[in-house]
């Protein structure tokens, strides 16, 4: 049994590596085998520690891959929105994503029954926060809405369709048709991931058991680290919890003080927080009570989407790291350079200045609201450019190299040193058809030529 990665590049050296059992057994040169070994010919290509995604959304992310791309540039009006709706939808329920305001306004069931009067229909604006449904979606999922005022209402008191941060109730109320975290499993696998931390929010036992299900069937391979299990939750082998997530919304921020209890009583159970900033002052607040109640190892600022003058260092002295999606200067940036407040422009998303002042700054995707393929997301984080060209804040550029290691920090220590290929060595690891400065050079996912997770090579699709 085990791996022999022969003729492959560790650390700039031509060298053989050993795999037995879960671990990195040995690196060196002219390796001997036994004839049980599965023997792989680098042909001189790197073998890198396997990449971790450190924020994506599991569940949403296979929902998606089934869903119909309702937001620009896939659908850039009504007309567009109407013909996805109308023609390429099939039968029975309809998923959308990624709507934008840009493409036909606020949706409601009223506008959507135009379009669609019989057919179920759901689509989900491009934040994640909101679901907009027709009268049929609604009437389907009646059992699941409640008196809270994340259903909103018309003039009458009747829901009016729009349903926000419904994900996990809309969940129990489709529960004969759940994601596909099989196919997700593979995808990973293609783009040399071999770990991933989801970040979705306060996850309910049905989530939990899909995802740790998947797991346990060998579909979904990779580490999981979770950070919306709740604090006494048992999770198996492979499966762990995370920093805690604490989701704010920007037009409904906490107080002070209730956040300093929230942080509070997380520290005190023995964990980090992981805490949703986009805007200006989410992130403020939230470093202002951090500073307060004082910084955990582990405490992680999601997004970090604007991040004032001066800022950085505050964050560097409070032991605070940043998860970053430079994926979505691409994907975004000409909606940000349209949409956002003109002070907040020169700030969003940096990356370069970060870690000039000292903060870890990890690299994810936010799937499904950026892209998955962590490769796309290195090449954002190097370019910085939109989708029309313009560039978003261009001395935040860094280094294909610093993008790649920001992939590379373990489960646990996001923006950390990067993980080694060495002897003892969890034995999760991406061989790419090429040398890393080839690699780096022209980063993609064709590169990608092998990934093994715990010791086992992993069968995909290139
Ligand atoms: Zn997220």
């Amino acid at each position: 049994m085990g791996l022999l990665f022969r003729n492959v590049e560790v650390n700039g050296a031509r060298v053989d590596v050993r795999v037995a059992g879960t671990r990195v057994a040995e690196v060196g040169t002219e390796l001997a085998t036994d004839d049980e070994a599965t023997v792989l010919d680098g042909r001189g290509g790197v073998l890198l520690p396997g990449l971790h995604d450190h924020h994506l959304h599991l569940l949403a992310t296979a929902a998606a891959r089934r869903s119909i791309d309702c937001g620009p540039p896939a659908v850039r009006d009504a007309t567009g929105l109407q013909h996805a709706l109308t023609v390429e939808g099939g039968s029975g329920w309809f998923r959308g994503t990624n709507y934008h305001e840009s493409v036909a306004g606020e949706l409601d069931r009223t506008v959507l029954d135009r379009w669609v009067p019989d057919r179920p229909v759901r689509i989900q604006h491009r934040s994640g926060a909101l679901w907009m449904l027709n009268s049929a979606a609604l009437s389907v999922v009646s059992d699941v809405l409640d008196d809270s005022l994340d259903v909103e209402r018309d003039d009458l008191g009747q829901p009016n369709g729009r349903l926000w941060r419904y994900d996990a109730r809309l969940r129990a109320g489709l529960a004969a048709d759940p994601p596909d975290l099989d196919a997700l499993g593979a995808e990973l696998d293609s783009y040399g991931i071999t770990g991933v931390t989801d970040a979705t929010p306060d996850l309910d036992a049905a989530a939990i058991d899909l995802i740790t299900a998947a797991h346990r069937s060998g579909a979904l391979a990779q580490r999981v680290v979770l950070l919306g299990a709740a604090p006494d939750t048992e999770l198996p082998d492979g499966v762990v919890a995370g920093p805690y997530k604490l989701l704010l919304r920007d037009h409904d921020l906490p107080t002070f003080d209730e956040l300093h209890v929230q942080i509070e009583a997380v520290h005190r159970s023995r964990r980090a927080v992981a805490v949703h900033c986009v805007s200006r002052e989410s992130l403020l607040l939230t470093l202002a009570v951090l500073d307060d109640v004082g910084t955990r190892d582990g405490d992680r600022i999601e997004h970090a989407g604007v991040v004032p003058t001066g800022v950085a260092e505050w964050m560097a002295a409070l032991r605070v790291r940043v998860v970053t999606q430079p994926g979505f200067l691409h994907a975004r940036g000409d909606a940000y350079l349209r949409d956002v407040d003109p002070d907040d422009r020169p700030h969003l998303y940096p990356h370069a200045g970060l870690l000039a002042s000292g903060v870890p700054v990890a690299l994810s995707s936010d799937a499904p609201y950026g892209p998955l393929d962590p490769w796309q997301v290195i090449d954002a984080a190097m370019q910085r450019r939109s989708e029309s060209g313009a560039i978003l804040g261009e001395a935040e550029r860094v280094s294909a190299a610093t993008a790649l290691a920001g992939y590379l920090g373990a489960p646990d220590d996001p923006g950390g040193a990067p993980r080694r290929v060495v002897a003892g060595a969890v034995a999760d690891l991406c061989l790419l058809h090429v040398p890393l400065r080839e690699a780096l050079t022209t980063p993609h996912r064709s590169l990608v030529r092998d990934v093994v997770i715990d010791g086992r090579v992993r069968e995909f699709d290139p």
